[in-house]
């Protein structure tokens, strides 16, 4: 509708033309404007559409009205397009501004949501990994510490066939926030997987980070759905500290992971760190691997 208007707009300012018998002024500033219109909905093509629509226009006034051609512009013409040539191109440039403001917002809000998991609100895998990367870096160059957590959930295949899947996505947005609330906002957790997620904990040893991985194991065996279904839900946890001997980020992920791999085999709800085989937290009764 609004490209069919601009095109109606056009075909009048081509009649206007030769109703003003060519003056000048005003028929470059009518065209011109209306111009501009057509070029910042269409481009190039909606602009040569809009010329032919002028030249239509044009034709059927001078058929009309017949030919007349007096280009000089009189003073009182100039005053006539001075509203149009001020105040147009005034409300253009605010339109301009306040779209480039639109523009900008939504380019942040689109790399938010491109960074973000939909259901945990973290941050999703791929970016997850990049911060990972930043941080490998960050302690290269300064030789600085950092540790590296990744949780599993134990037995969530059973959480999805008892209660159902939406009470599974429940679990893993209440984890999700319990992250949120128990970690610093300098450590840097997000989604790596359907019910896995990464902590990188930054300038932490990995004392720090076993005792922050084992504040989590309870809160999460304490408190996870007792009120909603009285279900319990118990996660595990691989511990790696970056060491200078580590080549690449994806090494340093690659050791919390078999961190992890150790905290389920040895029976799930630990925490045991790369490199030390003796699980942190004590081994709960009854828990089979
Ligand atoms: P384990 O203790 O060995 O970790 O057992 P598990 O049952 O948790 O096994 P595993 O971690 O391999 O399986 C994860 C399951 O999580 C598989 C999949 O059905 C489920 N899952 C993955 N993503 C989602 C999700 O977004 N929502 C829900 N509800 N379930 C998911
Ligand atoms: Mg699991």
């Amino acid at each position: 509708a609004e490209i069919r208007n601009l095109m109606i707009d056009s075909f009048l300012g081509g009649i206007w033309v030769p109703f003003m018998s060519f003056n000048l002024l005003p028929s470059v500033t009518i065209l011109v404007f209306l111009s501009m219109d057509n070029i910042s909905v269409g481009g190039i093509r909606l602009f040569v559409k809009g010329v032919v629509a002028h030249l239509l226009g044009g034709f059927l006034a001078v058929l009309l009205y017949g030919f007349s051609f007096q280009p000089e512009s009189s003073l009182m013409n100039v005053l006539g397009c001075l509203p149009m040539l001020t105040v147009y191109p005034l409300l253009i440039g605010i339109i301009s501004h306040r779209l480039s403001l639109k523009l900008s917002r939504q380019k942040k809000q689109l790399k938010s949501l491109s960074q973000t998991d939909g259901l945990s609100e973290l941050h999703n895998r791929r970016h997850w990994e990049e911060l990972v990367e930043l941080e490998f870096q960050r302690c290269r160059r300064r030789n600085g510490i950092s540790s590296l957590i990744l949780i599993d959930i134990d037995h969530f295949k059973d959480i999805n066939d008892r209660y159902g899947h939406g009470t599974g996505d429940e679990v893993i947005r209440d984890i999700a926030k319990l992250l949120r609330s128990t970690l610093r906002q300098t450590d840097i957790e997000g989604r790596y997987g359907g019910d896995e997620f990464g902590i990188v904990l930054p300038d932490t040893d990995a004392a720090g980070a076993e005792v922050v991985a084992e504040k989590l194991r309870k809160k999460i065996e304490e408190s996870i759905l007792q009120n909603k279904i009285e279900a319990r839900c118990t996660a595990s946890f691989g511990i790696a500290k970056l060491e200078i001997n580590l080549k690449k980020p994806v090494d340093w992920i690659e050791r919390a992971d078999r961190a992890l791999y150790q905290a389920k085999k040895q029976g799930r709800n630990r925490v045991i760190l790369f490199g030390v085989e003796k699980a942190f937290s004590p081994q709960p009764p009854g828990v089979e691997d």
